[in-house]
């Protein structure tokens, strides 16, 4: 049996957690021990595949497990809930690094992941704001932002619909770049909307259970048995969605934990910066929520520290975090800070970005690996998941 990762009780929750309230405790006499599907994570990857595979077969009977209570998660409750499909300077940075059809093939998939949370949710459920998006220069990124601007037109062409337009920067910024479609949302009502759909669905969720690793698990003739110790558990078929846990469960697979962390200020008055914001090519982003700041980044100046399950806040990176808000954002005021959380993503071992969505035996698929893009990427990663099992609607 495998320790339980070393984040079971955050040190602090994340903004969403603590906005909202869920409860398995009428539910629980519901379990299962025989089951059609298993899923493994409660973050909206997990929760794709359940609603996905209870539209395919509303028969079906399906079971979503997690190592965390039910309003946690690793990341999808801690992160920033940027509905977001990609800046212009990280698609020129995807087109280098990974061609053309790769990178507007991801931006596709997450404008129809975020349609799909339209069309399933709704934009109230989830507390959607249309805001667009903008990415902002200082006047240090002259040159960053000339070259993006030089792009604009054929970015336009190869998304197939004119998003990126010149626009005034805001705040202290010196350019802008504005992503029309893009907004924000609260994802921990994104999740408590599907959770209910799912439960009046009849899918059973067991919190606390811990998967052990895909080696100890018993396979028989009707699929697999896959215990810890106080849930026996027999399922056909298997999908583990479990992201930056992934590792423990597939010790091969090329999944490097990726700790992400946020602050969140008190309400500012006059608020300059009423959307969603990325800067600094993508390793600062900031958004304006109910007349607060939520802002978060600086990964790349602490990497290895930050490559961790760890749901803990560090001095360095929040400091990081202090600096840029104080000196970039509000270079005249004192802002006050109410709120710090972190999650942990998953990325690559070189820093790659595309999912892994693969069968790993009979029966067995995983799905994991959404970096910093699994609001959006989520449905359709479950998706495919799916298709892998012939169970996708
Ligand atoms: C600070 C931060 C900011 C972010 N901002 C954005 C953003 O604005 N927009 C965006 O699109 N994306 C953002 N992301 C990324 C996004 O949150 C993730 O890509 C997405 O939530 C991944 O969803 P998931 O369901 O695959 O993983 P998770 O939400 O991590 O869910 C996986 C679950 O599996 C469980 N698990 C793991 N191992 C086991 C096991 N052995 N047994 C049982 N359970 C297990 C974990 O406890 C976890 O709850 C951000 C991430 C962070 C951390």
């Amino acid at each position: 049996m495998p320790n339980p990762l070393p984040h079971r009780k955050p040190i602090s929750p994340s903004f969403w957690e603590m906005d909202m309230e869920l409860s398995l405790t009428k539910h629980a006499s519901n379990r299962p021990r025989k089951v059609d599907l298993f899923i493994v994570g409660t973050g909206l990857t997990g929760l794709s595949v359940a609603l996905r595979a209870m539209h395919h077969n509303p028969s079906m009977k399906i079971i979503v497990v997690d190592q965390l209570p039910i309003n946690q998660t690793l990341a999808s409750t801690r992160n920033a809930g940027f509905a977001c499909f990609g800046s212009p300077t990280e698609l020129l940075d995807d087109i280098k690094n990974h061609g053309k059809n790769q990178a507007i093939k991801r931006v596709h998939q997450r404008q129809e992941g975020l349609n799909y949370w339209n069309q399933k949710v709704g934009a109230q459920a989830m507390d959607y704001h249309a805001c667009d998006g903008m990415e902002v220069f200082t006047n240090q990124e002259t040159a960053a932002y000339h070259q993006a601007c030089d792009a604009i037109e054929s970015l336009n062409d190869l998304v197939g619909r004119a998003c990126y337009h010149t626009a005034q920067a805001p705040g202290s910024f010196h350019h802008a770049i504005r992503i029309q479609g893009e907004g924000s949302l609260h994802p921990g009502k994104l999740r408590k909307a599907l959770i209910n759909q799912l439960l009046q669905g009849g899918v059973a969720f067991l919190d606390n259970f811990t998967c052990p690793p895909k080696a100890e698990w018993l396979q028989d003739d009707k699929g697999w048995n896959i215990s810890d110790s106080n849930h026996p558990i027999h399922a056909k078929k298997v999908v583990i969605a479990s992201n930056a846990g992934s590792k423990q469960l597939f010790p091969s697979l090329n999944v490097v934990a990726a700790r992400g962390q946020l602050l969140m200020t008190e309400v500012i008055d006059n608020m300059p910066y009423p959307g969603i914001y990325h800067a600094d090519k993508g390793f600062m982003y900031f958004k304006q929520w109910q007349g607060r700041l939520i802002l978060g980044g600086g990964r790349n100046l602490f990497q290895s520290e930050e490559n961790s399950t760890s749901t803990q806040v560090t001095a360095n990176i929040q400091g990081h975090l202090d600096d840029y808000l104080n000196h970039q954002l509000f270079p005249n005021n004192a802002i006050a800070v109410s709120h710090r959380w972190a999650g942990s993503m998953a990325f690559g071992e070189q820093g790659e970005k595309t999912p892994i969505i693969q069968v790993m035996d009979q029966g067995v698929v995983v799905a994991c690996r959404l970096g910093g893009m699994g609001l959006a990427l989520a449905p359709m990663v479950a998706k495919e998941a799916l298709t892998l099992l012939d169970l996708d609607a």
